[in-house]
């Protein structure tokens, strides 16, 4: 995969490039927010793993304009812990993923990998798709079997991150804590709200349910 890594840390940077590069991966390094615009904007690259807080446009500005130019490329931010309101802005803004500092490298080179696979299916990143389910990201729009179903924002919200990775299992905490901000902690009891509704909306008249539960543990999709 073509990657641009945007990281300030030099250190870190070069650690993260090397790793990726052992991968097979061809990567460019750039420290500079307004220059990653810039690369973004002129390379076709796959995937921009894309550190917040950067020097001449934060990371946030610069996925606005990466997804303001429609560009079918993944972005995986890199975020550091305390910073729950940037996952959260990062993920409305277009973010494929996220990833909180410090990080493992290991964990990074899975996540990249879930967003190559995702990738290689060239779709655009404002589409996810799982089994017959279809999900246009950008127009809030869903459907099933071929027939749109009408949800509410937040029913699309928690259905969206299920959606992002199909047979992973996702802790109520988790789904609450991509959508909402985790202070307010009522939010993980309507989770369970909002799984049955969709469930009611999506399963309607077939079998097996689409969302599953794992007991103790969350719900994922059926893949
Ligand atoms: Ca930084």
């Amino acid at each position: 995969m073509k990657i641009l890594l945007v990281e300030d840390e030099a250190k870190l940077a070069a650690h993260v490039g090397l790793a990726l590069e052992r991968q097979g991966h061809e990567v460019r390094i750039i420290n500079d927010g307004a220059e990653a615009i810039d690369a973004a904007l002129k390379t076709p690259f796959q995937l921009i793993v894309l550190d917040v807080n950067l020097p001449g446009a934060d990371g946030l500005e610069v996925l606005r304009r990466v997804r303001q130019a429609s560009l079918p490329v993944r972005v995986l931010m890199l975020t550091a812990r305390s910073e729950i309101g940037d996952r959260v802005a990062g993920l409305k803004a277009g973010a494929d993923d996220y990833l909180s500092k410090p990080f493992a490298l290991e964990e990074l080179l899975a996540r990249v990998e879930v967003l190559g696979r995702r990738a290689a299916g060239a779709e655009p990143s404002d589409i996810l798709t799982a089994q017959d389910v279809r999900m246009d990201v950008r127009q809030r729009r869903l459907w099933r079997g071929g027939e749109e179903v009408a949800v509410s924002p937040r029913e699309f919200e928690v259905l969206q991150v299920l959606m992002q990775e199909p047979g992973r299992t996702f802790s109520r905490d988790e789904i609450c804590e991509r959508i909402w901000n985790r202070e307010h902690e009522y939010e993980t009891r309507t989770v369970e709200i909002f799984i049955m509704r969709l469930r009611k909306k999506l399963d309607d008249g077939r079998s097996e349910t689409l969302i599953e539960t794992v007991r103790g543990a969350g719900y994922r999709l059926r893949s």
